[in-house]
């Protein structure tokens, strides 16, 4: 089990105050990492609790991934002012507009890109220039930096229906995991993306609430119902350890066999 092992490492994760997000951070410090929770100002503490109650520590920063001041703010406060080595980044705040294309607003469009992809990039950026800074970790084999970890989606291939802004932001994480990892797997960091099926979180709401819908993409899924937030609990360990170190540029899909299909 010691492949799988974050003792002594620590993760940021954005999106986890929640649904996947919490499951992943959860995941972590189950594995042994303690965790850096960027959320909104006034977001639930539930997460922070769970983390503490595994022993790990976790520590709250304030970040509205909307603004790109607010996430320019992220790394010196955890970094510079606080002194944490980020060993893991998992990216996985996200939201979904939905509205036939042809009506599709430029504010919903912009928010949109803005979450799903720029603050994505913003983060890994930021984030990437003090993996880089930072020795390499200890092991004969094990030459890593850092782990970065996007969340996709099935719309990163797919172009859904009524979504556009989401399917060319998870469009744009695959195509942006890939260039960070030409750029950064021969440095030590690994950067790879998770990309969720047909999850059942509050994002999928109005999904779950066509019963029509609902019911087509159920008969569609392999594995014959629908994801939950812990069966990302596997695919994120695995990635934020050494069981990846020679994976990199992936994009993984956890979805119920429905890619396959
Ligand atoms: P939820 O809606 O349950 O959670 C979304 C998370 O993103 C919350 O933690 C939310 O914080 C955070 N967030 C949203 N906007 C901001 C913001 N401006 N600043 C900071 N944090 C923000 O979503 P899921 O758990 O379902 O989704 C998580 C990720 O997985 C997303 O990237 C999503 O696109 C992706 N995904 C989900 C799928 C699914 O079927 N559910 C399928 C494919 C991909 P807060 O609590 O403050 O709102």
């Amino acid at each position: 089990m010691d492949l799988f092992s974050l003792k002594g490492k620590t993760a940021l994760v954005t999106g986890g105050t929640r649904g996947i997000g919490q499951a992943m951070a959860v995941a972590l410090a189950e594995a042994g990492a303690d965790i850096l929770l960027a959320v909104r100002a006034g977001a639930s503490t539930e997460t922070k609790a769970k983390i503490e109650a595994l022993g790990r520590t976790c520590v709250l920063y304030d970040v509205d991934v909307s603004s790109r001041a607010s996430i320019a703010a992220l790394v010196p406060a955890v970094v510079g002012r606080d002194g944490h080595r980020i060993d893991v980044l998992v990216n996985c705040a996200g939201i979904q507009r939905r509205h036939p294309a042809h009506q599709f607003p430029d504010s919903d469009w912009d928010e949109v890109l803005q979450v799903n992809l720029s603050s994505v990039f913003e983060l890994c950026r930021d984030v990437g220039a003090h993996m880089l800074e930072q020795p390499v970790y200890d092991g004969v084999k094990d030459k890593r930096r850092g782990a970065i970890i996007n969340v996709a989606s099935l719309l990163s291939f797919q172009g859904g229906i009524t979504v556009p802004a989401y399917a060319a932001s998870k469009g744009g994480v695959a195509q942006l995991t890939k260039a960070l990892s030409n750029e950064w797997a021969s440095k030590g960091i690994t950067v790879n993306a998770i990309a969720p099926g047909y999850i059942a979180t509050e994002m999928n709401t109005a999904l779950m609430d066509d019963e029509a819908r609902a019911t087509s993409i159920l008969a569609r899924i392999p594995a014959g119902r629908w994801g939950l937030p812990d069966d990302f609990k596997g695919a994120v360990i695995f990635l934020a350890s050494r069981a990846s170190a020679y994976v990199s540029g992936e994009i993984l899909t956890v979805d119920g066999g429905w890619m396959g299909r």
